[in-house]
């Protein structure tokens, strides 16, 4: 890793900036790892020496994304992935912080494996990694994690994702404790009870294809169930990947209500349908009878596909502010536990290296401004980290130098072989998409470029 930060100037770029309302040509400069200065023109003779100048011709600028829901399955599943691989897929997809979810082997839920995935994050290639604690030990469910012991080493928030909170007490236990640490619980919404494991959405494709199915009343029950704990307590709630209708109108309600209630939704279920299930090409869902082409492991994931409904609601919350951010829920797995019966086939899609190209779909279709896109990615997830996150997500003179570099009309083919992280299977492969990050820079180094003029850090 190298530690110096070169300056760079960053010229004529189209720069979207939420967190000032900024959406206009620009020119940004960043040195020493900060933003210097963002201005219609600086001139040349204002830059410090060595500076590299980068023609922005062509370049969105914004804010380095923010992923506030990440598995990096170490340690204990580097089979799976590993820091250093999900922190490269990472800058590829344009996200300068990931926070990691603990549900590892062994579980984040004690501060020796906090400063382990840390230590390993500084030793990776300049993406930030933010650990969550487990909320119960070992996510087992039955007795409270060390959550003061988390929260000193350094954990964001606590979750058991994964799995939920099943036990409506500790779960109220739980946000009591988060509120006196001011940090978030963040609850996967499904009650096991009502979702029985099933492997996709229940429904009229769940029929057609045999498999049990996992019912949106089982999110929206345990949706409901935490916003009255939320209420009761006072305690920081946030839901991780809502895919229904019925959640988005739960959560709008509860902002309504004024509860420190926060939510997220992830570039797949904002994009893809459980029709995906039934069968899929590069061009989308395929109609008529069922072919060989139905039962694709890559589509199952947890909370499932939903229907066109559901997608279509989430959208509409995204837009208008009820969901706060975009997350990935990057869940990458080796193709061994992919490459079995759907039953029987691991849960997540790798989703770092899609996210922006996937989204940028909606943009392109105009049902998503850019600039409410850029803020959903980093500002958005703000909200949830609180103070932890002060100085990123934005390209405010003085901030941490977190930029990501897109351009929103390269178009390219989706190769899960070539994916940085270890998890390959993705229902997009083949998929054109158009949008595409062409370099990012972390703090201030540059840990991926396609861009002519602009290296990337060497990362050893
Ligand atoms: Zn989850």
């Amino acid at each position: 890793m190298i530690n110096t930060t070169q300056p760079i100037l960053i010229r004529g770029a189209r720069i979207v900036d939420p967190s000032q309302g900024w959406d206009r040509a620009g020119d940004l400069l960043i040195g020493d790892g900060r933003i210097v200065r963002m201005a219609p023109a600086i001139r040349n003779g204002s830059l410090p020496k060595g500076c590299v100048v980068v023609n922005g011709a062509g370049l969105v600028a914004c804010p380095g994304f923010i992923d506030l829901h990440v598995h990096l399955r170490e340690p204990g599943y580097e089979d799976h992935e590993t820091i250093s691989t999900g922190v490269q897929a990472a800058a590829r997809g344009g996200f300068t912080t990931l926070c990691a979810m603990p549900n590892t082997r062994p579980a984040m839920d004690n501060a020796s494996v906090v400063d382990y995935v840390l230590r390993r994050a500084r030793e990776a290639n300049g993406v930030r990694v933010l650990p969550i604690g487990c909320v119960t030990k070992a996510r087992a469910g039955q007795e409270l994690a060390e959550m003061w012991e988390l929260a000193q080493a350094g954990a964001i928030g606590f979750s058991d994702d994964g799995s939920p909170v099943a036990n409506p007490h500790l779960m109220r236990q739980a946000l009591t404790y988060a509120r006196g640490l001011d940090l978030p619980v963040i609850n996967h919404p499904e009650d096991p009870a009502l979702s029985r494991s099933a492997p996709m959405n229940e429904g009229r494709i769940s029929n057609r294809l045999g498999l049990a199915g996992w019912p949106a009343v089982a999110e929206e029950t345990m949706v409901a169930r935490d916003i009255e704990l939320a209420a009761l307590t006072g305690g920081r709630l946030h839901l991780a990947h809502i895919s229904t209708a019925g959640s988005v109108e739960l959560v709008r309600r509860a902002k309504e209500r004024g509860l420190p209630v926060t939510a997220e939704a992830t570039p797949h279920h904002l994009t893809l349908t459980e029709e995906w299930v039934r069968g899929h090409t590069t061009e989308g869902p395929v109609a008529g009878p069922l072919t060989y082409a139905a039962y694709d492991t890559s589509t199952k994931v947890n909370p499932p596909l939903r229907t066109r409904r559901d997608a279509e609601a989430l959208l509409a919350g995204l837009r208008d502010g009820v969901i706060d951010a975009i997350a990935t829920d990057h869940a990458p797995h080796a193709v061994t536990v992919k490459l079995v019966t759907f039953d029987e086939a691991a849960s997540g899609i790798p989703g770092l290296e899609t996210a922006f190209g996937a989204l940028m779909t909606l943009t392109h279709k105009g049902d998503l401004p850019l600039i409410t896109l850029v803020e959903r990615m980093t500002q958005g997830p703000l909200k949830v980290l609180g103070g932890r996150g002060r100085g990123l997500g934005s390209l405010r003179e003085g901030s941490v130098a977190d930029v990501t570099l897109l351009r929103l009309d390269e178009e390219w083919v989706v190769r899960g072989a070539e994916f940085a992280s270890k998890g390959k299977q993705t229902p997009l492969e083949g998929v054109t998409l158009k949008g595409r990050v062409a370099a990012t820079i972390a703090g201030g180094r540059v840990v991926h470029s396609q861009v002519t003029g602009l290296e990337a850090s060497d990362n050893t």
